[in-house]
């Protein structure tokens, strides 16, 4: 038996970057009382940082009331500690997208935390199964992919590994949908439904800008008037992160083959440390 939606009340996070402080901002908005690790304090005091931007954003717009957004803050608290988790009623996490990196978590997770708790992952390419298979409880490790920024995007992909259990899938779903989302599901081939195809496109843009096909303003430009997306691909892979965008790439390369062999600029871009908008260069300059 594991933990139904209406017997949670706290969430864990693990990863205070882009996408665990969103996720832990959307919880705790949510009412959830979150924990929220990183590997250093500095990390934690960064997502604090980005949560309290946001909120301040959503106040400035008047989205939020100055005490919902002080509430917000005051549930969630920060640790270096895995252990801390121990309380948890559902952990997720948001670490890198690096593969042994996620199963020590998960090995560490497993270990830690009650066995009736749900694991989730907001992987955006790697295998659930794979994750999962660390663990004593594969039936209870699910993918919560949420989108970036998660305060603002309402879409979460739910994805389904080999073992996961239907009610934890379903758990999954409700779960998502408590914190104001909503979902669709995906089963676990590499990229799911929205990065499979997502990463070929943003590709293409880098190369189509590295064959001098034109402007990076104007393959943006392009995009967004002709196919009615809010950011053209060079633009948004800056807002994801250079060095996600490899990983990701990378990986869809290894399963699916050549069609998904990242742009030669991208590794380039990343060797030489501009990430986009977290390090305030990629393809555009940031402040
Ligand atoms: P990020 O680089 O902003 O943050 C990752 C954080 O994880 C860092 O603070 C790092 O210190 C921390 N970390 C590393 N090892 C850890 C460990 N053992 N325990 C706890 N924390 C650890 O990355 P991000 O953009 O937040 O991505 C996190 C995950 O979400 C990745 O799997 C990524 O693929 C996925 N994702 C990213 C996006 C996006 O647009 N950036 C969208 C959807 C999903």
């Amino acid at each position: 038996m594991v933990r139904t939606l209406d017997s949670i009340d706290s969430i864990g996070v693990v990863g205070a970057g882009t996408m665990g402080s969103g996720i832990a901002q959307v919880a705790a908005q949510s009412g959830y009382e979150v924990v929220m690790r990183d590997i250093e304090m500095e990390f934690v005091e960064n997502g604090f940082d980005t949560i309290e931007d946001s909120l301040d954003r959503f106040v400035g717009k008047e989205k939020l009331t100055e005490s919902e957004a002080e509430a917000t803050l005051d549930r969630i608290s920060g640790t270096t500690e895995l252990a801390d988790l121990a309380d948890c009623d559902v952990v997720i996490e948001a670490a890198v997208e690096n593969m042994e990196i996620k199963q020590d978590i998960f090995a560490d997770l497993d270990d830690e935390i009650p066995e009736d708790v749900v694991l989730a992952t907001n992987t955006s390419t790697l295998s659930i199964t794979t994750i999962a298979s660390v663990t004593d409880r594969p039936e209870q490790v699910v993918g919560l992919h949420f989108m970036n920024p998660v305060p603002i995007m309402t879409g979460v992909e739910v994805v389904v590994g080999e073992k996961t259990d239907e009610e934890v899938a379903a758990f999954a779903h409700d779960l998502a949908e408590d914190l104001g989302k909503e979902t669709w599901e995906s089963d676990d081939k590499p990229g799911f439904v929205t990065n499979r195809i997502l990463m070929p496109w943003l590709n293409e843009g880098i190369r189509a800008y590295d064959e001098g096909v034109a402007s990076k303003e104007d393959i943006d430009k392009g995009m967004k008037l002709g196919t009615n997306v809010p950011m053209g691909p060079l633009e948004l892979a800056d807002h994801i992160g250079l060095d996600i965008c490899l990983d990701a790439s990378q990986t869809l390369h290894e399963e699916l083959g050549d069609r998904y062999k990242p742009a030669y600029l991208l590794k380039r871009k990343v060797d030489a440390g501009d990430l986009g908008k977290k390090t305030g260069t990629g393809f555009y300059e940031y402040d």
